[in-house]
C-alpha cells in the first residue's frame, strides 16, 4: 500500500512550498548589511527589509537634499533606525557621506564585527543640458556615484576577501545604459558603475563575492517630480527590494556581474549582444571603402552572440590572415 502521510504533515509541505516560493524564508541572521542612502526611498526600503530579515543593518545617509547641496543633518538615518529598532531589529546610522566609505564600513565592523552584504545606493542628481553643464555637476555625481562606490567597496573588500563572502549591489540606472536627456553626468556616472561591477565580479569570484548591478525604478524624491502621481504609486520602492534580496543572500551561488532593470513587479536581466561582425584581411587593402561594403555584416545581429569579454582576436586574426586581399 502506498505509505500514509498525516493531513498536519502534508499541510506543513505545502505550507513550506509555498512560502519558499514566496521567497519568505530568504533570511540574513546574524549578518552585518551596509546600506548607503538608507534613510530615504529605496534604500529606506532595503534597509528595513534586511533588519526584519535577521540582519545587523548599517543605515548610511549624510541627509541633504535631492542635489547634494550640503549635509541635512542626522534625521534622515536616525528616523529609519528609530522605526528598525521598535520593530524588534538591529540597526546602527552613520552619517558620513559616501566618499568616506572608510567610516562607514568601520560603524558595521564596529558595532557588529562584521560586513556580508554592500548596498552602494546613495544618490542624488545635478540635471542640466550638456551646453550648460558646469564641472561642479559634473563632478558631484561622479563623486557621490562612483567614487562613493569605490570608497565603501573598497574598505568593505579585505573583509570579504578574509571571509570568503561577500554580497555587493550597486545601483547603475536606465540613465546610465541608455542615456537620457539633462542627465549626462548622471548617465556617465551610471554607467561606470556597471563596467565597476563587471570587473569586481571578476576579482571577487573566487573569494565567494559575488557583485551585481540594478538599474531601479521607483517612486522617490528622484522621481517625484518627472512622474505622475498615479503612475508612481505603482512604483513602490518595496517592489525593487526582492530581486536585492535574491541576489545578495547565500543561495545565490552563482549570480554575478549581472544587470538587472527593476521596477514595479517588472525583473529582467539585460546583457551585451555582439553582431557576427564583418572581417577583413588586415594590411593595406582594409580601406574606409572596403570597410563600407562589409557594412551590413557590421551591424548584422541575425547571429547575435552573449559576450562576457572581448572578442576572439587571436582566432579572428588567424581567420583575416587567409582572407583574399579586400576588393
Ligand atoms: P532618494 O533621494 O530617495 O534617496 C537617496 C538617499 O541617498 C537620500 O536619503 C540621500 O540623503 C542619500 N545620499 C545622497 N548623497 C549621499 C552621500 N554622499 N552619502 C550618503 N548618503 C547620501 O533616491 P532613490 O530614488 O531612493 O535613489 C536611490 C538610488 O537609486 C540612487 O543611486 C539613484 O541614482 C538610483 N536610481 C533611482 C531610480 C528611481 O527611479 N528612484 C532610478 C534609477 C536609479
Amino acid at each position: 500500500p502506498p505509505p500514509a502521510f498525516s493531513p498536519p504533515f502534508i499541510a506543513f509541505v505545502v505550507y513550506s512550498c509555498l512560502h519558499n516560493m514566496a521567497g519568505e524564508q530568504l533570511r540574513y541572521d546574524g549578518q552585518t548589511v551596509v546600506v548607503t542612502g538608507a534613510g530615504a526611498g529605496l534604500g529606506k526600503a532595503y534597509a528595513l527589509f534586511y533588519a526584519s530579515r535577521g540582519a545587523n543593518v548599517v543605515v548610511n545617509d549624510l541627509g541633504g537634499t535631492f542635489n547634494g547641496q550640503g549635509a541635512g543633518g542626522n534625521s534622515a538615518a536616525d528616523k529609519v533606525v528609530q522605526e528598525i529598532k521598535a520593530a524588534g531589529g538591529k540597526a546602527v546610522a552613520n552619517y558620513d557621506d559616501v566618499a568616506n566609505g572608510e567610516n562607514i564600513i568601520n560603524t558595521a565592523i564596529k558595532n557588529f564585527g562584521r560586513i556580508d552584504v554592500l548596498i552602494n545606493n546613495a544618490g542624488i542628481l545635478r540635471d542640466v543640458s550638456f551646453k550648460n553643464m558646469k564641472d561642479a555637476d559634473w563632478d558631484i555625481i561622479m563623486k557621490v556615484h562612483v567614487f562613493g562606490a569605490y570608497k565603501c567597496a573598497r574598505a568593505a573588500w579585505p573583509h570579504f576577501k578574509k571571509q570568503k563572502y561577500g554580497r555587493v549591489i550597486n545601483t547603475a540606472s536606465a540613465a546610465g545604459l541608455f542615456g537620457s536627456f539633462g542627465q549626462c553626468n548622471y548617465s556617465a556616472a551610471k554607467l561606470g558603475l556597471v563596467g565597476f561591477t563587471e570587473t569586481l565580479a571578476k576579482e571577487g569570484l573566487k573569494y565567494n563575492i559575488l557583485c551585481n548591478v540594478i538599474a531601479p525604478i521607483a517612486a522617490s524624491r528622484l522621481t517625484a517630480t518627472v512622474m505622475p502621481p498615479e503612475v508612481l504609486e505603482k512604483l513602490k520602492p518595496e517592489w525593487v527590494v526582492p530581486l536585492v534580496g535574491v541576489l545578495t543572500h547565500s543561495s545565490n551561488d552563482s549570480e554575478t556581474g549581472s544587470i538587472f532593470e527593476v521596477g514595479g513587479g517588472h525583473v529582467a536581466k539585460l546583457r551585451w549582444e555582439r553582431a557576427k561582425g564583418a572581417l577583413l584581411r588586415a594590411d593595406d587593402t582594409f580601406t574606409p571603402s572596403a570597410l563600407l561594403q562589409k557594412w551590413n555584416n557590421v551591424s548584422d545581429f541575425s547571429e547575435p552572440e552573449h559576450p562576457s569579454g572581448v572578442a576572439d582576436f587571436l582566432g579572428l586574426l588567424e581567420a583575416a590572415q587567409k582572407l583574399p586581399a579586400n576588393p
